[in-house]
């Protein structure tokens, strides 16, 4: 097959047509190198037609933007009739800019001499408008990182500066708990110098002399489960310094950046404190047992005063002794209570276990309560014929307890109710009141030691110890005391015990 001249270059003409590249030809042998020659895409991405472009030097499409470094370069080529490649600013006809990929070769003939020139035009303005875009965000993103570490640095400066001057001994380990490092007043506590530490695991320390029962558990659990631990207490004895009592809290260091995977361990020593609480609790409980002779003894020559009086018929005096036995019986309850306080805390409370029907824990404890104060009416319903094990005379001080609290606490009201409920294979037992009830955040704390919510200091007396004892005899039973209430609702507190 073979096609005419003619024919190929119609062909190649359409090709020409066809590329999505501007194409222009231009004439070297003729003055100023006219365009000779230009493709539709040329049109296309100029904005001018064929008969405003052949003809013309190139030149139009800079438009006035004549100053271009990248001219000299096309010049140069052309002058010498080598190819070059430039990206250059040009201009359409309606004026608007677009970046040109101009690619120039020379056509030459038979003798060398080059007779065109090829022009091939390509829009790069997306193109460079990406890169300078691109430019602007690596800019942007150098500067934010650098603004992001000065204000790291900043904080990691600060945060060093807390670290050594808190006055509590702080460590910080790696996940294999190695020691990263430790702050000052942890050398100064412990005797060690950092150097001694950074970069052995905590366990194998100076022998194990750290190696502390539970510790290492607890610690080596802070990063794979998110798990701190706080105010563990232990007792050890470590070189240098000997037994010391601490609090040790841990917890994940979350700082962005190279601290991410740290445990951060604070140790608060608390030997001073604890023995200096040990020593008012020992106080306390020998005071008490010290006061609880001679008061019997007060009481059993009050006791025979009055039956003295009372057979002389002396009125006026058998009334004194009366009060005074009275305020005894406080004085005597007081001192039994903070006995007891101290005794639970020793572990020293023997419980002795009977077993029994409910019915007789609450007539004794209704019936002691009456003793005491008789200002509202007890209503006792529910599973009371229950027979359960236990401690008697605990569980109905615990009883005794909550019976007088309700009243003392209800003063504006005549009534105080005990339900039983049966609950699985526990009782409930329920203490409800009229009174001036408890607000949600003292829920838990009303069970503490010396306890009393600051609004009732005033209005009514007490130590703050009642419950705390009710507290522990109950969990000593393996039950369960609690309270529901809102402040002026009144109060119910429960208590569970297993039915045996
Ligand atoms: P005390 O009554 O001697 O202060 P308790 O340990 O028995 O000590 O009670 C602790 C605190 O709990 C009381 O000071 C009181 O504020 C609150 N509380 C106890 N029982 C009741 C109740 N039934 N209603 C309202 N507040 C109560």
């Amino acid at each position: 097959m073979s096609e005419t001249k003619n024919e190929l270059s119609e062909i190649f003409g359409f090709a020409m047509d066809a590329s999505v590249d501007g194409i222009v030809i231009t004439d070297n042998r003729q003055p100023d190198n006219p365009i000779v020659y230009c493709n539709s895409s040329f049109e296309l991405l100029t904005g001018y037609n064929r008969d405003e472009i052949i003809g013309h030097n190139c030149r139009f499409l800079q438009a006035e933007d004549r100053s271009q470094e990248k001219r000299m370069v096309i010049r140069e080529a052309i002058q010498k009739g080598e190819a070059c490649q430039v990206d250059i600013r040009n201009y359409r006809k309606d004026g608007s800019f677009f970046w040109n990929e101009l690619s120039i070769s020379p056509v030459r003939n038979d003798n060398g001499d080059v007779t065109h020139f090829i022009g091939i035009q390509n829009d790069i303005s997306r193109r460079k408008k990406a890169e300078a875009d691109l430019i602007r965000e690596q800019e942007n993103l150098e500067n934010r990182v650098s603004e992001r570490t000065n204000e790291l640095e900043e904080s990691e400066a600060y945060l060093a500066g807390v670290v050594e001057t808190i006055r509590e001994s702080l460590l910080i380990l790696d996940d294999e708990l190695l020691v990263l490092s430790v702050n000052k007043h942890f050398e100064k506590s412990f005797k060690i110098s950092e150097e001694e530490l950074v970069g052995k695991e905590l366990p194998k320390v100076l022998d194990g002399a750290w190696n502390i029962d539970g510790l290492i558990h607890l610690l080596k659990d802070v990063l794979p489960t998110h798990n701190p631990f706080e105010d563990f207490e232990v007792e050890h004895t470590f070189p240098f310094i000997g037994k010391r009592r601490l609090l040790l809290n841990a917890a994940q260091v979350t700082l962005k950046g190279k601290y991410q995977d740290r445990i951060l361990l604070a140790m608060e020593d608390i030997t001073e404190r604890h023995r200096i609480e040990k020593q008012k609790e020992d106080f306390i409980g020998i005071a008490s047992h010290e006061m609880k002779t001679p008061l019997t003894v007060i009481k059993g020559q009050l006791q025979l005063l009055q039956r003295s009086f009372r057979q002389e018929k002396n009125s006026k005096h058998a009334d004194r002794i009366d009060q005074a036995l009275s305020s005894l019986d406080k004085l005597n309850g007081l001192i039994a209570n903070l006995l007891d306080v101290s005794q639970l805390q020793n572990g020293k409370i023997r419980f002795d276990e009977t077993e029994f029907i409910l019915s007789k824990l609450m007539d004794t404890a209704v019936e002691q309560t009456r003793a005491i104060a008789d200002s509202h009416q007890i209503e006792v319903s529910g599973a009371v014929d229950t027979l359960i094990k236990g401690d008697f005379s605990r569980l109905s001080q615990v009883l005794v307890n909550l019976l007088l609290n309700a009243m003392k606490y209800s003063p504006d009201s005549a009534r105080v109710e005990i339900h039983v409920g049966k609950v699985s294979d526990y009782i409930k037992v329920a203490i409800t009141d009229r009174g001036v009830g408890i607000s949600k955040e003292n829920h838990q704390r009303i069970f503490e030691r010396f306890f009393r919510v600051d609004d009732d200091e005033q209005v009514f007396q007490g130590a703050g110890i009642g419950l705390f004892i009710c507290k522990q005899i109950i969990e000593a039973h393996q039950g369960t005391l609690w309270v529901e209430s809102e402040l002026n609702e009144g109060a119910t507190f429960s208590f569970t015990l297993p039915v045996k």
